[in-house]
């Protein structure tokens, strides 16, 4: 490979025909941008498994690099917000999507989609982290705006062995929560308790209620599943308590009744990683420095190479990842 040519996964569509292979592209081919990227590592998401398996309409345009985050380290700027050899991560914005986005050894990117590596933090911890973890921090500072605290009572997250839930599970833990994880894999409870869930429950009896409200159990829950799971914790919040709901892996449906909320006072609130402002994203990312114990990410992420992708996406939309999955694409 020659010094301007890199390895990048395109997604193309010739009418109806989808394609997604590694191809050597030329940084001539890169979109404009200020900041050029010499990518480390990105992560698969949900949502990466849906962009290169050609589900869910994530991508908005083709050709495309999907990847909705990296990190990496610059190789050109003409931003005075960095230089060569600045070590930066960016979630969201529409990479990977609208965008080019991380799977590819180089990225041309606008400089205000970045923030600076969070120190204490290497580029594969980072995107340990990643946009799953992002969410699950902005989910974790959602709860604390609504006043939530350790001695409230149980905390529930729910999809809690995917990349979302294991972060979440990981950061309440270690800010002294009673974490209550929930899944629907008997082979991740072990996992679960080692990034600190003081219990785990299985995923079931939250879908099965008919009733509008049940007994109430928790002070607070991290919802990544939506569908009748999320309906579920709605009934079962204590009067005032808050849920975030950031995902849809079990459905985008909501069948609910208005009566958790006019009745117990409960709180549903809405999580967006994508287009969170600059200032917003840098505190998130230093608490997830300072929050997240790094031994916990170590057991939440594995690194894989970019040329087994097509394979993993499909485990994902199986729910067969745990945790974090980075994706090395120099490998
Ligand atoms: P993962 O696939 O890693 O995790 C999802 C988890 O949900 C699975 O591991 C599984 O957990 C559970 N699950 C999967 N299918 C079902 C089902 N049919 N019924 C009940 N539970 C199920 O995804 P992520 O953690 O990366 O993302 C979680 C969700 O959040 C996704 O929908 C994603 O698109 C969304 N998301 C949204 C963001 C935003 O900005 N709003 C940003 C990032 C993610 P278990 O096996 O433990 O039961």
């Amino acid at each position: 490979m020659s010094e301007n040519t890199f390895k990048a996964l395109l997604l193309e569509k010739d009418n109806d025909e989808f394609n997604a292979s590694l191809k050597t592209l030329s940084l001539d081919d890169l979109p404009d941008g200020d900041v050029l990227v010499s990518v480390a590592y990105s992560t698969l998401n949900y949502k990466d498994g849906l962009a290169v398996t050609n589900k869910g309409k994530v991508v908005r345009g083709f050709p495309m690099v999907p990847g909705i985050d990296l990190a990496g380290i610059v190789a050109e700027s003409s931003s005075p917000d960095y230089k060569a050899g600045d070590q930066v991560v960016l979630t969201g914005w529409g990479v990977g999507e609208k965008y080019w986005g991380g799977y590819s050894q180089m990225a041309r990117l606008k400089a205000g989609w970045l923030v600076p590596l969070p120190s204490g933090l290497t580029l594969a911890q980072s995107m340990g982290i990643g946009t799953a973890g992002f969410t699950a921090m902005l989910s974790v500072l959602a709860l604390e705006k609504m006043g939530l605290t350790p001695g409230d009572g149980e905390v529930v997250v729910t999809g809690a062995s995917g990349g979302v839930g294991s972060i979440a599970v990981a950061v309440l833990a270690n800010l002294g929560y009673t974490v209550v994880a929930s899944t629907g894999r008997t082979e991740s409870h072990d996992y679960l308790k080692e990034l600190g869930a003081a219990e785990v429950v299985d995923r079931s009896p939250f879908a099965l209620s008919k009733r509008p409200l049940e007994s109430a159990r928790w002070a607070g829950a991290v919802d990544t599943v939506g569908g009748e799971t999320l309906a579920a914790l709605l009934k079962t919040m204590n009067p005032g308590a808050s849920v975030t709901a950031c995902g849809n892996a079990g459905g985008f449906d909501l069948p609910t009744t208005v009566f958790p909320f006019i009745l117990r006072g409960v709180n549903l609130l809405g999580i967006d990683s994508v287009m969170v402002p600059y200032d917003q994203r840098v505190e998130a990312w230093r608490r997830l420095a300072q929050d997240l114990p790094l031994d916990a990410l170590d057991q939440a992420m594995e690194i894989a190479p970019l040329s087994n992708i097509k394979s993993l996406a499909e485990d994902i939309l199986q729910g067969q990842v745990r945790g974090r999955l980075v994706i090395d694409v120099n490998a």
